[in-house]
């Protein structure tokens, strides 16, 4: 069964269609880079996935199931989780105590199998060495990993990426999207990234990718016929 289903969602601010009757659909294990301009309805998309915004037009369908009007919590617990938005870890806990509070609350493990499946998730994107030091103390780019190990602690079946912003250098980036990759095709993570910093590079490890301009999809197809239509070409890697 289709894991996502959206049917011309449309979601206004005043009078501005930020998302313009989006249809899309996504399957178990596949990674979707979501690229196009800055403004022309990534977020929106992604926070009218995840219920932050109800749609004023159209339909949302995870497992079959008519997620349209169903508030966030319900949604994460379904198996919907985002990461990279705000990064806010608790910075007096270790990385370890990170993960595990994720573990137990979104995960709803007790707390002996919370801490098995944190060291898990930790190994999984290679924060495990750093599990006893304080989240305060991180870079970037493992605020950044520990992020991704306190969604993936809530076992989720479908992760929702901002983009990776500020902080980070091309070759992290790079190994973050490798590991989304990794995710999708080992464990059957399905993932839905937005991608503005290093596009093609990035936009390459995915499985398919959805061009957004004005709020509407422009594109949707495998990384190289999408980046490379016309239409796409034009309005966006052309400038
Ligand atoms: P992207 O993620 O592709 O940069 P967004 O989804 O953030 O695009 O924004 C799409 C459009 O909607 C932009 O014109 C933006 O200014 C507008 N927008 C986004 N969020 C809001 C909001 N909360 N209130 C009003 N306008 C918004």
């Amino acid at each position: 069964m289709t894991l996502l289903k959206i049917e011309n969602v449309v979601k206004r601010f005043g009078g501005l269609r930020a998302v313009d009757g989006v249809t899309l659909a996504l399957e178990r294990g596949e990674f979707l880079a979501v690229v196009g301009p800055n403004g022309s309805g990534k977020t929106t998309l992604l926070n009218l996935i995840n219920g932050v915004y109800k749609p004023d037009g159209g339909k949302i369908y995870f497992e079959g199931r008519d997620i349209t009007n169903m508030p966030p919590y319900m949604r994460a617990r379904l198996g919907i989780a985002r990461a990279f938005q705000v990064p806010r870890p608790f910075p007096e806990l270790t990385v370890l105590e990170n993960v595990v509070v994720g573990a137990i609350f979104a995960g709803g493990h007790d707390r002996s199998k919370a801490v098995e499946v944190a060291e898990e998730v930790l190994r999984y994107v290679g924060l495990y060495e750093k599990r006893e030091s304080l989240a305060g103390r991180l870079t970037f780019n493992e605020l950044r990993l520990l992020e991704l190990a306190r969604a993936l602690a809530a076992n989720p079946k479908l992760l929702l990426l901002d983009e990776v912003m500020a902080g980070l250098n091309p070759g992290e980036i790079d190994a973050i999207a490798h590991l989304v990759k990794k995710l999708a095709e080992e464990r059957g993570v399905a993932a839905i990234s937005l991608v503005e910093h290093r596009l093609r590079a990035v936009a390459k490890l995915a499985h398919r990718v959805v061009v957004m301009h004005q709020g509407r999809v422009i594109a949707d197809g495998p990384p190289e016929k999408a980046l490379s239509d016309p239409v796409v070409v034009e309005v966006y890697l052309g400038k």
